[in-house]
């Protein structure tokens, strides 16, 4: 086994402790990461909560790791000692399923294996992430991180990055095209960066005037107050598609109303509660779609780093020490960061 320290809760809606943990000794296709920085997702929040049921403790939590490897099983062929590279929201799935043969391993229907918050398929044992100072990944399920991106700047990409590339492509979203992004945290911010490198047009909707400057330096076409009702209806059949970032239960016709004829609104914010009523008349009316998507699978992962890597893309952030997350999670639930905090693993070593 090999020892590992890192940050996590011991019960539910518990502030983030120091901790020590085993993880697995490497079997032939694992790879040893030594961790250099690892995101703040709103996604961990939800997990330490318990937001959505069924959390496992004690949960080291960290889905947006980037680090160096340190050493590899004797069957790894694609990683060597040294190799950038990064980990995301997946650290296995069965590989046989429809899904998993396509590549879209979050969809597996076994159930993927989650960095953190979940079991391993052969030994039971709980998965713990990336606020720890090493992780053991099976190789299929580690990612290159291109060179000339800054390392801290770019762990996000792994959970914010991939969530919005993923829908981006799949509903082939293309230049000319006009997307609404509701929600400017960490997942919006990236929606943004990635349709505005595609020459996508963007609007970003936020409950946040302070944001509206940063919007537009983002790459922003247009900023919509959604609180100010004129200024949504404007927005009136204006939109192709909505990505829809919001950590927390709101009202979803307001933006479906947005949509044009046969325009889509995609679901990626999963707040705690299920949503109330929906106005499906709004849908059938106009043909519209109500959808969701969830992270993206590795092939995609590694062609969304790659596209960041060609294009400077990174996300912009606030590096924290360890030390700091629980300050840091109440200041992402009052969407108060620009736009990711992110753990210098470094702080964690020096105890
Ligand atoms: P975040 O950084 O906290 O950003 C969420 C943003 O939503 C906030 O900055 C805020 O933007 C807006 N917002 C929050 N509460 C709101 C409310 N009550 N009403 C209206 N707007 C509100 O969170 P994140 O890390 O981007 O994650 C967003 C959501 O996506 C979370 O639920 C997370 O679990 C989920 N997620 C899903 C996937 C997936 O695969 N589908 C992957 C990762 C995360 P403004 O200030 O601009 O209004
Ligand atoms: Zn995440």
């Amino acid at each position: 086994m090999i020892e590992c320290i890192g940050y996590g809760a011991k019960g539910e809606k518990q502030k983030l402790t120091s901790l020590s943990f085993p993880r697995r000794d490497l079997r032939d296709n694992d790879v040893l990461i030594d961790i250099k920085y690892c995101g703040v997702c709103h996604s961990d929040i939800h997990q330490v909560n318990n937001d959505w049921g069924g959390s496992l403790y004690p949960m080291v939590p960290g889905h947006e790791i980037v680090g160096i490897v340190k050493e590899v099983g004797s069957n790894v062929r694609t990683y060597k000692k040294g190799d950038v590279v990064g980990v995301g929201c997946l650290v296995d799935s069965c590989q046989e399923c429809p899904s998993c043969k396509e590549n879209l391993e979050q969809y597996c229907d076994k159930g993927a294996v989650g960095t953190y918050n979940s079991k391993e398929y052969e030994s039971g044992a709980a998965t713990q992430g990336g606020y720890s100072t090493s992780v053991v990944v099976r190789e299929e399920f580690v990612v290159r991180v291109p060179e000339n991106l800054d390392l801290a700047a770019a762990a996000p990409l792994l959970c914010a990055g991939i969530t919005t590339y993923s829908p981006i492509k799949h509903w082939k979203m293309e230049a000319g095209h006009k997307l609404g992004v509701v929600g400017l945290g960490g997942l919006g911010h990236m929606a943004v960066k990635l349709a505005r490198a595609m020459s996508i047009n963007v609007t970003v909707f936020t409950t946040s005037p302070e944001k509206v400057d940063d919007a537009k330096k983002l790459g922003a076409d247009h900023v919509v107050l959604s609180k100010n009702e004129d200024e949504m209806k404007a927005m009136a059949k204006q939109l192709d598609f909505v990505i829809n970032t919001v950590a927390a239960v709101h009202n979803l016709d307001s933006y479906l109303q947005c949509l044009k004829r046969d325009g889509k609104m995609i679901m990626i914010g999963l707040p705690d509660k299920p949503y109330p009523n929906i106005e499906v008349s709004e849908l059938i009316f106009h043909r519209k779609t109500l959808a969701g998507s969830l992270i993206g699978g590795i092939k995609e992962t590694q062609e969304m780093l790659d596209f960041c890597g060609e294009h400077d893309i990174v996300c912009d952030i606030e590096k924290i020490n360890i030390q700091d997350i629980n300050e840091a999670y109440k200041r992402t639930i009052e969407g108060d960061v620009k736009y990711r905090f992110v753990i210098d693993i470094a702080s964690l070593k020096e105890g």
